[in-house]
């Protein structure tokens, strides 16, 4: 039973909270608190977590420690993992405490582990300051990260070799005798990226729990959200092929000056087992987190962005697969197939829709498939119960309709309040024959040509608009300065200059 264990800081590094301990506990040989602490004299001290986790968490419990809190809160467990996929993670949690736990998870230690422990130089004033001791901090001893999100300075090396395990001891960070508490200022465009990943490991062991889920419950969307990234940087085609060559380029351009650079080691050598293809392909399966933080953030320049993109964007992701599935030349094909089927119907203006598709078929079956609901809108109507619009005597209806456009455009600019745009549509709305004559426009020349006559271009509608603001200042009796009145008219901040000159001639 232990008598006490300190409480651990915010964000403490386990390996801290033991060394702290040691320091308290007032013993001089290491082994006595491994016995005490592990029930082990032999156990090893270790930077990333202890083989017997689980026996100390038996013996922290009752200081509110237990093992997931200690897990979780203040190893790198949270980090090592957080990418996995369902069987990886079940892997590690399941391999953590046996002796599998060297062999399979840190086959890559090299790339989960810094060389040395690191500070931040003003986090060490802070802490002094907050809580009268300083203490090694768990987000810092994360690989890649090389800077401090708070302070935007550079970590320091300790001279506390991690990857040395014959020499491991518990050193509590106050114990350490070169410890700097000053920093040069950065430059910190020239250490954006850097800056940027220790954002993105902070935010991985802050939302852990919710990038598990995500990255596992929308197992199916990683790959496509992925996809589309690349597909946007042109390094992926229309079919969703990568762009290898190209993206290895850019991708090592984004890393190459800063001190990340270690990690683009092995891509263009291995290409059996190129991660960054891996990624690519939508594969969790990489043991190296570093490498997804660096991925994602040169896909979406964060991993909070492209965790939001995995988990919110479905309709994003739909969008862009429409785009794969456009054929190539859709633009072009569009055009050449719409004008084809007007054609048809022109050389057919009575005729159902039945006869369009017998006189183009090519055009009527590109356009059902890429293009359906314009077609349907261009269509003949589906012929309706006889005695209505195909009896109809067309010259006729042309002339009585022609005769309602002026009234129509007469209500539209008389209406109460700010004034509606005259467009084709409207005008036919306030003659109540909209469809008719959407319908129909082919077989209506006279009406047709009238609204035109009449229809608004953007500028003519807000020189009414403004025309009408002026007035409702004047009706209202408020005295009005040219602002005022472009913004009651809906004016476009960005399009005011263009107004200025109705108030200054
Ligand atoms: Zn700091």
């Amino acid at each position: 039973m232990l008598t006490f264990f300190p409480e651990p800081y915010p964000d403490e590094f386990l390996y801290s909270i033991i060394a702290r301990y040691h320091v308290w506990s007032g013993n001089e040989e290491l082994s006595d608190t491994m016995e005490e602490l592990f029930g082990n004299r032999r156990e090893k001290a270790t930077l990333l977590i202890p083989k017997h986790l689980k026996r100390l968490a038996e013996k922290t419990k009752e200081f509110g420690l237990d093992y997931e809190t200690l897990l979780y809160e203040h190893t790198i467990f949270p980090f090592i993992t957080c990418f996995l996929n369902k069987a990886m993670f079940d892997n590690a949690l399941n391999t953590i405490n046996s002796d599998l736990y060297e062999s399979t998870l840190f086959i890559y230690k090299h790339y989960i582990n810094p060389r040395f422990l690191k500070y931040c130089p003003l986090c060490i004033r802070d802490d002094r300051d907050v809580y009268g001791e300083a203490y090694w901090h768990r987000k810092h001893q994360t690989y890649g990260v090389n800077m401090c999100v708070k302070h935007r300075c550079y970590l320091m090396d300790s001279r506390i070799d991690i990857s040395d395990n014959r020499k491991n001891r518990y050193i509590a960070l106050e114990l350490m005798d070169d410890i700097k508490e000053t920093i040069k200022q950065e430059n910190i465009s020239e250490c954006r990226v850097e800056l940027q990943i220790a954002y993105d490991v902070e935010y991985a062991y802050e939302n852990y729990a919710y990038i598990r889920r995500v990255l596992c419950e929308k197992h199916s969307l990683v790959r496509e959200a992925t996809i589309s990234l690349l597909f946007n940087r042109e390094l992926a085609t229309q079919k969703g092929m990568v762009r290898t060559k190209r993206l290895r380029e850019e991708f090592k351009n984004k890393y190459i000056s800063t001190n990340l650079k270690q990690m683009l080691v092995g891509l263009e050598y291995d290409r059996k087992s190129d991660w960054l293809i891996t990624l690519c392909r939508g594969g969790q399966n990489t043991v190296v987190p570093i490498r997804f933080i660096l991925f994602v953030n040169f896909l979406a320049g964060s991993l909070e962005a492209y965790i939001k993109l995995v988990n919110e964007q479905d309709e994003f992701i739909k969008k862009e697969k429409d785009l794969f599935s456009r054929p190539n030349g859709y633009e072009e094909k569009l055009i050449y197939y719409r004008k084809r089927w007007l054609d048809a119907w022109e050389k057919n203006p009575k005729g159902c829709r039945f006869n369009l598709v017998k006189t183009d078929r090519a055009a009527y079956t590109w356009l059902r498939r890429h293009d359906n609901e314009w077609m349907i809108k261009n269509s003949p109507q589906i012929t309706k119960p006889k005695g209505t619009i195909i009896n109809k005597d067309w010259d006729m209806l042309d002339s009585m309709l022609v005769e309602m456009v002026y009234e129509a455009v007469n209500s539209i600019k008389n209406l109460e309040g700010k004034p509606e745009r005259i467009t084709k549509a409207n005008i036919g709305r306030y003659m109540r024959q909209k469809d008719t004559i959407e319908r129909n426009y082919k077989l209506l020349p006279k009406t047709m040509n009238k609204i035109e006559q009449y229809v608004e271009s953007t500028n003519e509608y807000r020189l009414r608009k403004i025309e009408w603001a002026k007035n409702e200042f004047k009706r209202e009796g408020i005295p009005s300065i040219p602002w005022m009145i472009l913004r009651k008219a809906g004016i476009r901040d960005e399009d005011w200059n263009k107004f200025r000159y109705l108030f200054y001639t």
